[in-house]
Formats: structure tokens, C-alpha cells, sequence
């Protein structure tokens, strides 16, 4: 069976739609800093309204861990919907409850209404598949169907995402169905050459996706924090660097693995070791077999991967038809050792095939550097989602909604 979708024989007119999102934007002081996530899920919502479905908008807001916080609220980020909407989108002030229901049965065909930070229920993540069962319950009485289009969050079993699409009819919306879409053809068939980018601060975190990843890639290009794991796995000091050394073994399992099965792994040639974790640290290049070499000696730490490097990978990477990348290259956070990640996103840029980048870190990199959205084949929203994906873990939310994993070649 594949993912339940929205079409155009569907008869939503005049029906109540529970339409979860992933609208856990970011929020300074109760202002949103990037709209981004409301923006993906703007052509599902469109599509519900306008074929006069009455829309019930839901969406958990950072961690409010089961209790009501003002700070929390979802009030700006129905304000911001209906901005973009250009109509009205009403908060109702709770989750489940009879003045929400009221609230629902209030709505004409093609309102939207937002209903409050989901989390402020402690069901809605529960541990008790009972206690979430209950509040799916609650819903699935007073609404007609569930689309999930949040892909954030279709690796949880939560209440909205798993439950209640168990309880009532339930479809993907439009943004799931493109993640799906697109990690499909990176998990079955990509164009080759294909090439995975790793880098980022946790290499335990990702060491799965490496190990699920190297029967199907030619190239896996290392950069950003996990690389000191693999360099000092190869036997070379890498100073004050970030260093898993419990993982080195597992690391040396993985070179192995990739060199019988002929796929290449790129590994940075020079490093930029700098004296201190600051914006403004002194800082010079370095060899990657030499780091400790440099005026701070052993007390160095490496922030970046140097020109050479970055070279190296713009190569490897834009002579691929196939990228995936996730985790950046080094502390872009800092302008000084942002050098290596903005490489690699120009790099992502130039491929003529897919290009994607998935992870929290990766995507605010990309926009924080000056890339567009549209430079990318895609942007997954989904960071620990699309990783999941690619590992060919069971994602409940998606098979709740019939879409099961490629079977695997034997
Ligand atoms: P994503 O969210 O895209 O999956 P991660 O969360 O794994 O990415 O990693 C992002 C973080 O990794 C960034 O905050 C970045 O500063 C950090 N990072 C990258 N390179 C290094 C490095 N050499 N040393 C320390 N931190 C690093
Ligand atoms: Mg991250």
C-alpha cells in the first residue's frame, strides 16, 4: 500500500478536517523569526478551504511538557497564518474541551480555526498509548477526517499523528507527500553518481544513517564536528577538537564496510584549528595529519574544514547527480568558520540532478549564508524525520497512513 494522498474525488465540502501541521517555528520574545514552516503547509491548507472543508489547525510549539505556558502560545502563529492566508484565523483557547467543540461547530464551510499548543496536553505525547487513544477519541467525535502534514513529526507516535488518523479517515497533505517523494527516490533510485554529505556536532547520531547508507552511495564526504571521530580513528591527534572516542571503533567497522564495498569516503585534507570555541579566535590551517602542529599545539580545536578541503568537496559534490547533505561543515554560527559550509552549499547548488539538504542546523545554515530556498532540489522540514527515512526505520506516522518502506533488495 502507498501513502493515502489528497485528491480531487475527495468530498470534503462542508466537512470538519483536523489538518496537523508542524508549525514549531522559531520565537524570540513571541516573534517569529522564520516563517518557514507555516509557508509549507500554506498549499495544503488552500486546497482544504477552498474546496470548503472546515479546517481545524493543529501543531505543538516548542516544549511545553503538558501544561499551558503563556509564552508558548499559539497566538502568533495563527496570527501569522492568516496573515498569509489573507482571512481570518481565530486561536481557540485549548486542545479538547467543550468550548473547543463549540468552537468547531461554529465554523462555516472554508473557515480555518487554530486550536492551542497541542503539547499543553500531556496526552498528545504520552507515553500510554491509552492516554493518547483517549484524546484521539475526543477528536475523532467531533471531526470528519485527519490530514497530517507535518513531516516534522511522522516519526513519533503522538496522539495527532498516530492515533487519531487510526480513528478517523486520514490522508497525507501535500508537504508529506513531497518529502515521501523525494526521500523515495534517494532510499530506491538515485541518479548516479550519489553522493551523501555528513557533518554536524553528534557522530553517534548519525552513525546509523552511515551504516544504512553505504550499500546504496559511491561517495560519503565527512565534514563538521563528527570528522575528529574519523581522523583520530585513522590515528591522528586532533587536539581540543570534538571528539567521540567511544565511537572510534564503530567508526573503524564503518571505514572498513565502505572499503569493501568500494564506495569513497572524502575526508577533509586541512582543518582550521583555532585557540579557543569564539567568534573572534585566532586561528590557522592546518593539515589534517598535523593538527597539533600549529602555535596553540595541543590546546587547538578544529571550527572548520580549511580551503583545500573545501575545494575538494565542492568538486566531489557538484560532479554528483545524487546529493543528500546533512550537518554543516563547521561552526557557521561563527562568520570566521563558516567558510567550508558555505562551500558546500554552493556546491549543492551546482548539482544537475537532486539536490537535498535535511536537519534543523543545516537548513537555517543554508538561508543564515544567503542561499534561497528554490537553489535547492529540496529542503526537507524534517530533520530527524528524513534521517529516520533514509535509515529505513518504521516511520508510524506515514504507515498509519498506509505508506509502507521499500522492501529491501536481497
Ligand atoms: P543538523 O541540525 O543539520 O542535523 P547537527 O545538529 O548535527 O546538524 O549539527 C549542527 C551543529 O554542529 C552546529 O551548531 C555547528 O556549530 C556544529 N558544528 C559543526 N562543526 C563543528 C565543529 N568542528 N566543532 C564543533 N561544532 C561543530
Ligand atoms: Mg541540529
Amino acid at each position: 500500500m502507498t501513502l493515502k494522498t489528497l485528491t480531487d474525488t475527495l468530498d470534503l465540502d462542508g466537512r470538519v478536517v483536523f489538518l496537523r501541521v508542524d508549525a514549531n517555528v522559531p520565537l524570540d520574545d513571541g516573534v517569529i523569526t522564520d516563517d518557514g514552516r507555516i509557508r509549507a503547509f500554506l498549499p495544503t491548507l488552500l486546497w482544504l478551504s477552498q474546496r470548503g472543508a472546515r479546517v481545524v489547525l493543529a501543531s505543538h510549539l516548542g516544549r511545553p511538557e503538558g501544561v499551558p505556558v503563556s509564552h508558548l502560545s499559539m497566538a502568533p502563529v495563527a496570527a501569522r497564518t492568516a496573515e498569509l492566508l489573507g482571512s481570518p484565523v481565530p486561536l481557540v483557547p485549548g486542545v479538547s474541551g467543550e468550548s473547543v467543540w463549540s468552537a468547531l461547530e461554529a465554523l462555516a464551510p472554508g473557515d480555518v480555526c487554530f486550536l492551542e499548543n497541542l503539547r499543553f496536553d500531556p496526552r498528545e505525547t504520552s507515553k500510554a498509548a491509552s492516554a493518547r487513544l483517549e484524546l484521539a477519541m475526543e477528536w475523532a467525535s467531533h471531526v470528519d477526517a485527519t490530514v497530517v502534514d507535518g513531516f516534522g513529526v511522522v516519526h513519533r507516535k503522538q496522539a495527532s499523528v498516530y492515533e487519531l488518523p487510526h480513528v478517523t479517515d486520514a490522508f497525507a497533505g501535500f508537504l508529506v507527500e513531497k518529502e515521501v517523494e523525494v526521500l523515495e527516490r534517494l532510499t530506491a533510485r538515485p541518479d548516479r553518481p550519489y553522493t551523501v554529505v555528513l557533518g554536524g556536532s553528534k557522530v553517534s547520531d548519525k552513525l546509523g544513517v552511515i551504516e544504512a547508507l553505504l550499500p546504496t552511495v559511491d561517495q560519503l564526504v565527512i565534514g563538521g564536528g563528527m570528522v575528529f571521530t574519523v581522523l583520530a580513528a585513522q590515528g591522528h591527534a586532533v587536539g581540543k577538537s570534538l571528539l567521540e572516542s567511544d565511537q572510534i571503533v564503530v567508526v573503524k567497522g564503518f571505514l572498513a564496510l565502505a572499503g569493501n564495498l568500494g564506495v569513497d569516503i572524502v575526508l577533509p585534507t586541512d582543518i582550521v584549528m583555532a585557540e579557543s570555541f569564539s567568534p573572534e579566535a585566532r586561528h590557522v590551517t592546518l593539515p589534517a595529519d598535523q593538527l597539533e602542529s600549529g602555535p596553540a599545539g595541543s590546546e587547538a580545536l578544529g571550527l572548520d574544514i580549511g580551503p583545500e578541503s573545501a575545494a575538494l568537496f565542492h568538486n566531489a559534490i557538484s560532479q554528483s547527480h545524487t546529493v543528500f547533505w546533512n550537518g554543516p561543515m563547521g561552526v557557521f554560527e561563527f562568520d570566521a568558520f563558516s567558510h567550508g559550509t558555505k562551500a558546500v552549499a554552493q556546491a549543492l547548488t551546482e548539482v544537475s540532478g537532486l539536490s537535498v539538504v535535511g536537519g534543523g542546523d543545516s537548513a537555517a545554515a543554508v538561508r543564515s549564508l544567503g542561499f534561497a530556498d528554490e537553489q535547492f532540489g529540496h529542503i526537507s522540514t524534517g530533520g530527524g524525520a528524513s534521517l529516520e527515512f533514509l535509515e529505513g526505520k518504521h516511520l508510524p506516522g506515514l504507515e498509519i497512513l498506509g505508506w509502507q518502506p521499500p522492501v529491501a533488495p536481497s
